[in-house]
């Protein structure tokens, strides 16, 4: 079971996140709406990195997370995954 201090701790980034108060639907369009403006509450967000990395940790599918889709965060598992297998290749001289 995780400790509780640990999990507030990395979680206490949320406390400080621009869409605090804002309608949680926003970030959650339908298929094919925009995601415009909850890009836009993203957008100068202090604590986006934090969002996205949980997001990505955590395997969000959903919604608008450190102001990327989930296309786009898509994406970038994808290119982690591609520079983690090229790390471990091994090296020819
Ligand atoms: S980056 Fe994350 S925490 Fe910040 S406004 Fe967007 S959804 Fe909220």
């Amino acid at each position: 079971m995780a400790n509780p201090d640990e999990v507030a701790d990395a979680e206490s980034w949320q406390m400080f996140a621009n869409c605090l108060g804002v309608d949680p639907d926003l970030f959650f369009p339908e298929r094919g709406a925009s995601t415009k403006e909850a890009k836009s509450v993203c957008q100068g967000c202090v604590v986006r990195e934090d969002c996205l990395e949980y997001a990505l940790a955590n395997g969000e599918k959903f919604g608008i997370w450190g102001g990327l889709s989930e296309r786009e965060r898509r994406r970038i598992r994808r290119q982690r995954a591609l520079a983690r297998a090229a790390q471990q290749q091994p090296r020819t001289a």
